[in-house]
């Protein structure tokens, strides 16, 4: 049985590739600096038009091991099916409080997906009701301090971007691991996910070149926040200048 130990980062995804594809590299980035970095899959991903959930669970091992996750957890909710529910809610507070990280990631809140918009959602709601004292009393509230949004098919203007072009490798590897999703073996349905260009593959891949570009980088990832960051020590933020 998993033991969900205490981390830093808590990434959140509707299926096993999505934290690869839009924050692996931040992930990868976080754990090479000796944070605890661990992620949450809603889903096993059995929806998808290839590979099997036995697969697909193989997978996303592989990819953790590319990306030094402490842990990765799937939740079981029907691939598909993620509703917005207090069964759902109450199953990620129990972890947000179990492993009490700094930073929680979800999916960003518009989508071609509804499983990632609803994911957002609910990583919003059992944001806030984990901190909730009279619900489930057994258990300490907390309130993860942040809540950061990577983004999956759509994206909007970052509020800031992360260099990962030192990870790169890490990041690609850990969606590659994907390969029943990525790979193009004969036999493959051909997905938005594996197939020609647009595909998801070549959309990351151009958007990892683009935000790096923007901050004069090879690679980046951009992420957004509900509200503005809290800037506690200006200073943190004149490494951007040096
Ligand atoms: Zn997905």
């Amino acid at each position: 049985m998993l033991i969900i130990i205490k981390v830093d980062i808590l990434a959140f995804g509707a299926h096993p590739d999505d934290v690869e594809v839009g924050a692996g590299g931040l992930m990868a980035v976080l754990a090479q600096r000796g944070l605890k970095v661990a992620v949450v899959d809603l889903t096993g991903g059995e929806m998808a038009s290839n590979g099997s959930p036995e697969e697909r669970n193989r997978e996303a091992q592989r990819a953790s091991e590319h990306l030094g996750l402490s842990w990765r957890k799937c939740l079981g909710i029907p691939d598909g099916n993620i509703h917005i529910n207090s069964e759902n809610i109450l199953s990620m507070v129990k972890i947000l409080r179990e492993c009490r990280p700094t930073l929680i990631l979800a999916p960003y809140w518009d989508d071609r997906h509804p499983d990632h918009i609803n994911t957002s959602r609910l990583v919003q709601e059992s944001h806030f009701s984990a901190g909730l004292r009279k619900l489930l009393p057994d258990m300490e509230p907390y309130r993860p301090p942040q809540v950061w949004y990577y983004f999956l098919s759509k994206a909007a203007e970052p509020k800031f971007i992360v260099d990962i072009s030192d990870v790169y490798n890490n990041k690609r590897s850990a969606v590659l691991a994907h390969e029943t999703q990525f790979g193009n073996k004969a036999g493959r349905v051909e997905t938005f996910l594996n197939y020609g260009p647009g595909s998801l593959l070549d959309l990351m891949e151009s958007r990892d070149r683009y935000f790096g570009s923007l901050i004069g980088v090879l690679h980046g990832e951009g992420f957004t926040t509900k509200g503005p960051l809290a800037l506690r020590n200006p200073l943190n933020l004149l490494e951007v200048f040096g």
